[in-house]
């Protein structure tokens, strides 16, 4: 270690480029003058894992070629190594061996968390408190840097309407506006205020752009969006994203209106890093350079090298295409020597800003590895989070909340007594079954419980690599759960889909409960009326027979380690209720896409003749809409008021009594409608929102500012325009429940 020690002061302190007094662009030129272009294109090749770093070195293979490039500083980051001594060893080689010894920046989906796991992304959405969702990004980061990490690829901030893509779980649903503070909120968990902190990641907002319209919903579909949607609800959340200082941009697999996103210069070029000013950088997504040849945009990989490459592409994951390709390209004056020297600035500015060049293992502190992961203060916060993302979907009769003294609670369904399933998708360092099933949860309340499975639906080898196989013929258990719920005082039936039916290469074309759950609830509700439907899924569902017999529903999707716990305290009612549908529950596959923020046809309302918008065996209205969420109490809104009378701060308010018999959080919603603009305008867009806590008979004034960011919009040139005009606006409880009000600006 002393050899060590030396060598990391010749490496660094003594040497004269890392003099303190210079700033960190200095610094970037001193060491871009001294790299060669090998190595310059080095720090644009990411890895992944690809060998155990405490374990013997690798010979032959490829294994050893990518073990001969990190010796030779040919790489700039590492995808998929966790745990501080692995990173220790891989720094070290770099670092040590090296010859100018620049840090590797470790990278890896820390989606929900880390460890312990906070409920899936789109869950989170459903709380609507950014409070809560930054809290649960710093507990991500706080685990995540303790295992030697430093950057996560998160948050997705893909806008998506398509239920059957399975990767609505990673998101923050449908809405533009709440995304885009979504991201905010995440970006700031993760980042901190000091990115230099070792308990801090730099984040990634991705996919850049437009992954989350993927045709039909199938993943890595080719994505066609017109101008109007792609300025005003596809680019937004990512400019929320620079505006809140990320500093990373992930790319995508898609194609987007005839360009892979990967070689698409317009977005990355133009908008991204000129129009918006960013000076982090961008990250391929996995091998996303390479599939530019089976696009069909590229010929071969070191054509795909230079065209991702100019496209502002700067770091290449897993394709080898630059590392391969790309100093050649520059040799033969294909690419410019500049845009390379482009993309290294950008990589080594965040690694600056990380503070590894002061200490390439700063991340890298076994005693924190000990004692972060699965803190108790991180289960408190997952929890508390958690709770926050539950929607009462439905509940009639008041079911819901049960005493606590409720005798005779059957339970059944094989997700009730799953402690995988809850933690969802895209947890790849987590522990299998660390979560607390809905099971476990409730007996903590009560001995009152029994429990059935019914028909086992779903595989127990089902992972993120292993796809789920759903059982629709096997009765087995069927009879034995009707029975116990004859036999009971109410029935708490947990349906849904398995953790991993959702997710990445998770698209679906039903959207219903897998397999015999329905049949299984159908036969329950023939013997017992009192059912409670318990929900745990990873998206959207046509849940509409359930919706029209089932008095009480709870949606609970896929909450992280706490599940159970949360769950039945919102069953007991030890927590109020208060999540709000990020994206809107359709009645049928046949609806899709469908989304609150839908433009008004010539012909919107019921025509005499049959000639008007709608289909002849659905309605048009979704089954839930966006913003949709009840509380175990009720509020009323009243008296809207508008003041008008400057166009730059046009104030709306409403009051909001909490006018039922316990307290609870309301999100208060504000959705605007331009009435006539020269690019139409969807009939609602949401514009704010609050989330508020009354007390039981308590009221308060809830007002909205609206200033030109809420009341203009981006037209085709890309132009951000505020057009005088009438406009209508509604203050409610849901996206489709308010008073409206109008108004003019001038
Ligand atoms: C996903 C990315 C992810 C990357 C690295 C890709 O398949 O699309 O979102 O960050 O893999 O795991």
């Amino acid at each position: 270690s002393f050899i060590v020690i030396i060598s990391f002061y010749f490496a660094h302190f003594n040497n004269p480029i890392m003099a303190q007094e210079k700033t960190t662009e200095e610094k970037i030129d001193s060491l871009l003058e001294q790299m060669t272009l090998e190595e310059k294109v080095g720090q644009m090749n990411q890895y992944n894992g690809f060998w155990d770093a405490t374990g013997p070195v690798p010979e032959g293979g490829n294994a050893a070629m990518k073990y001969d490039h990190l010796k030779k500083g040919w790489v700039g980051s590492m995808l998929n190594v966790v745990g501080t001594e692995e990173i220790r060893k891989l720094q070290q080689i770099v670092v040590e061996e090296s010859r100018l010894g620049i840090p590797l920046i470790f990278g890896y989906d820390v989606i929900h968390g880390y460890k312990t796991l906070a409920p899936i992304p789109l869950a989170e959405a459903a709380s609507w408190d950014m409070e809560a969702i930054e809290k649960s990004a710093r507990i991500a980061a706080d685990e995540a840097s303790a295992v030697g990490l430093n950057w996560t690829f998160a948050p997705m901030i893909d806008i998506s309407r398509e239920p059957r893509w399975g990767r609505v779980m990673e998101g923050g649903g449908e809405d533009t506006y709440l995304g885009s503070k979504i991201a905010k909120a995440r970006i700031k968990g993760f980042q901190g205020d000091d990115l230099s902190k070792p308990n801090t990641i730099a984040a990634c907002a991705k996919h850049f752009a437009g992954y989350g319209f993927a045709e039909a919903g199938r993943d890595y579909n080719t994505a066609d969006i017109g101008t109007s949607t792609l300025f005003n609800s596809v680019l937004p959340p990512f400019k929320a994203a620079i505006d809140a200082d990320v500093k990373t941009v992930m790319n995508g697999f898609n194609l987007l209106n005839g360009i892979p996103v990967t070689g698409n210069s317009f977005l990355q070029r133009d908008i991204l890093k000129g129009k918006w000013g960013f000076n982090g950088f961008v990250i391929s997504d996995w091998a996303s350079i390479a599939e530019m040849v089976p696009h069909g945009f590229a010929e071969n990989l070191s054509h795909a090298a230079e065209l991702g490459t100019k496209a502002g592409s700067d770091m290449d994951m897993e394709s080898s295409a630059y590392v391969r390709h790309l100093a050649q390209n520059v040799k033969n004056g294909k690419v410019d020597e500049k845009l390379v020297d482009d993309a290294v600035r950008r990589i080594l500015r965040v690694k600056f800003e990380l503070g590894l060049f002061d200490d390439p293992y700063r991340y890298c502190n076994p005693e924190r590895e000990q004692e972060r992961l699965y803190h108790d203060d991180h289960h408190a916060g997952v929890l508390d989070m958690a709770m926050k993302s539950i929607v009462l979907l439905k509940n009639e009769g008041n079911l819901l909340p049960l005493a606590k003294d409720q005798k005779k609670i059957a339970v059944i369904g094989e997700l009730a007594n799953d402690k995988n399933s809850p933690l969802g998708s895209w947890r790849l360092a987590s522990d299998n079954n660390s979560g607390v099933s809905f099971l476990e949860g409730l007996k903590s309340y009560t001995d009152e419980v029994s429990y059935a499975r019914g028909p086992k639906i779903f595989n127990d080898d089902a992972s993120f690599l292993h796809e789920v196989q759903v059982n629709s013929t096997d009765t087995s258990g069927m009879d034995e759960a009707v029975a116990l719920a004859k036999d009971s005082d109410v029935v708490l039936m947990v349906l849904g889909e398995h953790g991993f039916q959702s997710g990445e290469a998770r698209s679906r074309t039903h959207l219903d409960l897998p397999g015999l759950q329905l049949d299984l609830l159908k036969a329950v509700y023939e013997v017992n009326q009192n059912v409670v439907l318990i929900l745990m899924n990873g998206r959207p569902m046509t849940i509409t027979w359930e919706t029209e017999n089932i008095p009480t529903i709870l949606e609970t999707w896929q909450l992280g380690t706490q599940a159970g716990n949360a769950i039945a305290k919102v069953v007991f009612g030890d927590y109020n209720p208060s999540g709000k549908l990020p994206m809107t529950f359709p009645r049928s596959i046949g609806q899709i896409p469908i989304y609150y923020n839908r433009f008004s046809t010539g012909r919107p309302d019921p025509e005499p003749n049959v000639f008007w918008s709608h289909y002849v065996d659905e309605v048009n209205d979704p089954l839930f809409p966006f913003g949709h969420g009840l509380s175990y109490t009720q509020f009323e809104y009243s008296d809207l008021e508008i003041d008008s009378s400057d166009s730059k701060n046009v104030k709306v308010s409403a009051n909001v009594k909490n006018s039922g018999g316990v307290s609870g959080e309301e999100v208060v919603q504000l959705y605007i409608r331009d009435k006539v603009a020269s690019v139409v305008r969807p009939i609602k867009e949401l514009k704010g929102f609050e989330k508020i806590s009354l007390a039981a008979g308590e009221s308060k004034k809830v007002e909205f500012v609206l200033t030109d960011a809420e009341l203009g919009f981006y037209d085709h040139n890309y132009d951000f325009v505020v057009e005088p005009g009438s406009f209508e606006v509604m203050i409610g409880t849901s996206s489709q429940e308010g008073l409206t009000g109008h108004f003019k600006i001038d």
